[in-house]
């Protein structure tokens, strides 16, 4: 929104109070308003409250405007687009609230030289998915630029696109009058980032519009220089660049619509294979014929849902995310998986089952689920928990059975630690198909897609889990840490049953992996909780599985911590002391303090425990012992 001129806007003040939040500090102003960090008092969280301008606030058309980017924001729930949480009205203005992405814009990330490209690379491959969902949703961006698009710190750098306060509905027509627009006052999108199109009529603007951007995004990203008049090859400004990316790029700023790419999935697939980096370098799954028909039997199912159900259901903003859908409705979608697996609500019955929990060394303590001799407590929810040969098992539920979602976490204490691995290989299948289950089919669609998961849980409803959505689709690691919170999606799920990993170093970084031994991948970016990582879930969390639909297995089910190395020997400040080797510069602001220690070289037999691992992203699995 800061397209719309700002010229004539005295600055506002912000309202002392926006009912239910506490405003912290300014982070943004444009246009049409101020955008704050601010606390969701309910839930004690931090979030970004974006505030029109209360002068612009007696004009309906800004109103209007400001109504339709929460509408827009709404209809998208994607991992790379900012979420909206709730919008709203005060005395003289009114406000959305969004999640508070912590982290610079594309334009401040552009302006540190040191952007690697492979980085670069993978960012716009974020931005172009984002862009590929939302058309896909019939939104329309409208003002891609540099600006909006905000790097979440804590999720690795990964991107989001925000700010949709110049988006439009693909089936506009209705919306058009909907939210009463004018195009008075308002100067649309910003020239240099905007379609030849765009700029002669921006009503006459489809989808492509966007891909004009992408274009012009993508070559500044990696030249520093917007594309104008007449201008070099992005690969002969960037030394390293694979020259691929020029022939993306100027398809995208092709002047002619119709001679770029017809779509953002277009532009994907000529990007997506120039992107390195362990996240895509597994070659793409074939879905079988089956696979493929099944997938197509869902689409057509969901269509004919969305178009024969006028039916809505109105649901307050919170836990479920409240979308608009093209006719102005209001529909509740899903909530997450791992939130629904990880639900509070759910009532826990303990069960005990075969298994181990044990001191491995002095410092560390393991506790495996499945086989062994001790009898560990399962606090199990929702669904039947069945202990079969190793295994554990989530049977398939009937249909009249009242949950679909079940979870099961391993009661054990003592799990208190610095490094922790939990691994264990998980299965989701569709569940046998009966005559009862093909006639409701016939009636109601295919049923959703099973869904597992392996995740870490601690008090009130924090964790942290991976979820695996079945063969092709991508696994994706979702958290929820009191204020912060969040999903990425990763690689796409192999076949059959899947090795899961999450692993935290010593230094708090979490990353999740997919695959065992040399064909182990990270899946997504590393999340950095910091050193004292367990606190962020409240209490020692513990290992906890589940399962929405269909069968669910798990085997090998197995939660290792060390114990945190005893602090007396540890240095008040981090000091870098590398004994019986030539000093060296080393960032000793950069080290944590414990790092430092085990850093020492310990002549065998006490064994080097925990080395320090650093995870960064774009580099393949930290090492790990
Ligand atoms: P406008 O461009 O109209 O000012 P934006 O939505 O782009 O509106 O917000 C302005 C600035 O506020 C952004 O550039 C960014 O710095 C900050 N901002 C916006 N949304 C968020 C958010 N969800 N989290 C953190 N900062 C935000
Ligand atoms: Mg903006």
């Amino acid at each position: 929104m800061s397209s719309f001129e700002p010229t004539a806007i005295s600055r506002s003040r912000p309202p002392d109070l926006v009912s239910g939040y506490r405003l912290e500090k300014l982070v943004g102003a444009g246009g049409m308003g101020e955008v704050h960090k601010a606390t969701q008092l309910s839930l004690g969280r931090t979030v970004a409250v974006k505030l029109l301008n209360p002068d612009l606030a007696k004009d309906p058309s800004f109103i209007a405007r400001f109504q339709k980017e929460a509408a827009a924001l709404a209809t998208l729930s994607h991992p790379h687009v900012v979420a909206i949480v709730d919008k709203g009205k005060t005395d003289n203005t009114y406000y959305l609230v969004m999640e508070f992405v912590d982290g610079p814009s594309l334009r401040e990330l552009m302006r540190s030289p040191s952007m690697e490209t492979p980085v670069l690379l993978r960012r716009m491959l974020e931005i172009c998915r984002a862009i590929e969902y939302a058309h896909g949703r019939g939104v329309i961006h409208r003002d891609l630029k540099p600006e909006n698009i905000l790097l979440d710190q804590q999720a690795g750098g990964i991107a989001k696109v925000s700010d949709f306060g110049l988006a439009s509905f693909l089936d506009d027509a209705s919306a058009a009058s909907r939210f009463a627009l004018t195009s008075t006052h308002v100067s649309m999108g910003t020239i240099s980032y905007m379609a030849p199109e765009q700029r002669v009529d921006a009503k006459s603007a489809d989808a492509r519009a966007d891909i004009f951007s992408l274009g012009v995004i993508l070559y500044e990203t990696f030249t520093g220089e917007v594309p104008l008049g007449t201008f070099d090859p992005p690969s002969r400004k960037r030394p390293g660049l694979d020259a691929r990316v020029d022939a993306i790029v100027m398809r995208c700023l092709k002047p002619d619509p119709d001679e770029r790419y017809p779509s953002v999935t277009a532009l994907i697939a000529d990007l997506e294979p120039l992107v390195p980096g362990s996240l895509l370098s597994m070659p793409p799954l074939r879905l079988t014929r089956w696979q493929r028909a099944k997938a197509a039997m869902r689409r057509a199912a969901r269509v004919t849902a969305q178009t024969a159900a006028g039916v809505t259901v109105l649901a307050a903003v919170g836990v479920l995310g409240v979308a608009y859908n093209r006719s102005g409705q209001v529909r509740v979608q899903p909530p997450l998986p791992g939130k629904a697996i990880m639900d509070q609500a759910l009532r826990d019955t303990p069960r005990n089952g075969p298994g181990r929990v044990e001191d491995v060394t002095p410092d560390k303590r393991r506790v495996t689920m499945g086989d062994g001799p001790d009898l560990p407590q399962m606090l199990v929810a929702g669904r039947t928990l069945n202990f079969e040969n190793k295994t554990l098992v989530f049977p398939p539920v009937d249909d009249d059975e009242a949950s679909r979602v079940g979870r099961a976490r391993v009661d054990v204490l003592g799990m208190v630690g610095g490094v922790a691995r939990l691994t264990a290989r998980v299965r989701a299948e569709a569940p046998p198909a009966t005559w009862k289950r093909r006639l409701k089919e016939l009636w109601d669609g295919p049923p959703p897609e099973p869904v597992a998961s392996l995740g870490l849980m601690g008090r009130d409803g924090r964790y942290v889990t991976l979820v695996h959505h079945g063969a092709g689709a991508p696994l994706t690691l979702e958290w929820s840490l009191g204020e912060r919170g969040g999903a990425m999606l990763g690689l796409a799920s192999p076949e059959g049953e899947v090795r899961l990993e999450l692993f935290v170093t010593e230094d708090g970084v979490m990353q999740a992996f997919v695959g065992q031994g040399k064909d182990q991948r990270p899946i997504a970016e590393p999340l950095n909780l910091g050193p004292d990582w367990q606190a962020h879930f409240g209490e020692a969390p513990v290992p906890t599985i589940g399962c929405i639909e269909g069968t669910c297995t798990v085997e090998g089910l197995t939660y290792t911590v060390d114990k945190p190395a005893p602090m007396t020997e540890t240095p008040a400040t981090p000091v870098v002391v590398v004994p019986q080797q030539p000093p060296r510069t080393v960032a000793a602001n950069t080290v944590p303090a414990k790092a430092v220690v085990a850093k020492k070289p310990a002549p065998p037999p006490p064994p080097v425990k925990r080395p320090p691992v650093k995870a960064a992203p774009a580099k393949p699995a930290p090492k790990r012992r």
